[in-house]
């Protein structure tokens, strides 16, 4: 059996060597839903490939659905039909490597993350999406915006995007002049 204290494995060379994870990275996860669960509604995306001693996201989840294990260092395990996409891990993760993705509603997805600056952005609010790397992806919108005891005082967002960058955008840009183009439909846009 392996040390806990042991070295931590990286298992993203990019993670490393630039700081941010690439699609290719999160292939083999397994904290990552298939494609098919994400299109069936909300669901935590875990983007945790490094093997650290930490498990505040199994301790939130209420519903059974990350397995972390007796060995700690262990990479979290999504079980996605036991998954409500309620976000909970979101906000308990410390290395903001947790995300919920639902891609059941139509053209476009929700990604719901964790925020910890201010202000915070409003319901309506138009945005940039932002890659992992930072890089912008284009416009978005606040569909959402939450910050409850539930999770710590710790808030979380959800942005609608184009369904294809379901798996892709991971922040946004609070752009000054708010002058976006729109998105194809809003009309899904929930509190
Ligand atoms: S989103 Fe909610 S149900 Fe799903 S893993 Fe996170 S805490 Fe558990
Ligand atoms: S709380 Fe975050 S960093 Fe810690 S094991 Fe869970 S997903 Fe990884």
């Amino acid at each position: 059996m392996s040390d806990p204290l042991s070295k931590p494995v990286l298992l993203s060379q990019s993670l490393s060597t630039k700081g941010y994870l690439l699609p290719e990275d999160l292939a083999q996860a397994s904290g990552v839903p298939s494609a098919q669960r994400r299109q069936q509604g909300p669901v935590a995306v875990f983007e945790c490939v490094q093997e650290i001693p930490c498990n505040p996201c199994e301790q939130a989840c209420e519903e059974g659905a990350v397995r972390v294990g007796e060995r700690i260092t262990t990479c979290p395990e999504l079980v996605a039909e036991a998954c409500t996409g309620c976000a909970k891990c979101v906000a308990a993760c410390p290395g903001q490597a947790v995300f919920v993705v639902d891609e059941s509603r139509g053209e476009l997805a929700h990604v719901t993350m964790p925020y910890e600056f201010l202000p915070l952005p409003k319901k309506g609010q138009r945005v940039t999406a932002l890659d992992r790397s930072g890089m912008v992806l284009g416009p978005a919108e606040i569909v959402r915006v939450r910050c409850s005891k539930t999770m710590d005082a710790t808030a979380t967002v959800t942005m609608a995007v184009p369904r294809d960058w379901a798996m892709l955008a991971r922040f946004f840009r609070m752009d000054r002049d708010q002058e976006s183009p729109p998105l194809p439909s809003t009309r899904e846009s929930e509190q």
